[in-house]
């Protein structure tokens, strides 16, 4: 989509610190950081939001998953845990309208959340 800052960085246009990229799906570094290890998973394909998926996204969530937990093995923090977080909306905290998984771990998160 034009104007998405993460479809541009999906395609290339704008430089990410990557983890990993396969044709469905990019990994790279949060460029502000909230933990030790904060990285963020996208679709390369623009979805805005978590309420946009349907049924028919299962077998995406699904790899998403799995390199979550493959990408947080290699990153050292499978043993102490970590939190995967998907903002939604204007009250959900969500500053850019392309579908994100944040993955923090390093340390000890809190609940509540704020
Ligand atoms: P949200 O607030 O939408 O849940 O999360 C957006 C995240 O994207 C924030 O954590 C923010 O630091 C990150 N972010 C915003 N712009 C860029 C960028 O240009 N590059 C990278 N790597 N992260 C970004
Ligand atoms: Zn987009």
């Amino acid at each position: 989509m034009a104007d998405c800052l993460f479809c541009k960085i999906a395609a290339g246009e704008i430089p990410s610190n990557k983890l990993y990229e396969d044709e469905a799906i990019l990994a790279f570094h949060d460029i502000d950081p909230q933990a030790p290890v904060h990285f963020l998973v996208i679709p390369k394909r623009h979805v805005e939001s978590a309420a946009a998926l349907n049924e028919n996204d299962g077998p995406l969530l699904g790899h998403i998953y799995a390199k979550i937990a493959e990408l947080c093995r290699e990153q050292g923090v499978d043993k102490t845990g970590y939190r995967v977080v998907t903002n939604i909306g204007v009250h959900g905290g969500q500053s850019v309208p392309h579908l994100h998984f944040h993955v923090l771990g390093g340390r000890s998160m809190k609940w509540p959340p704020g």
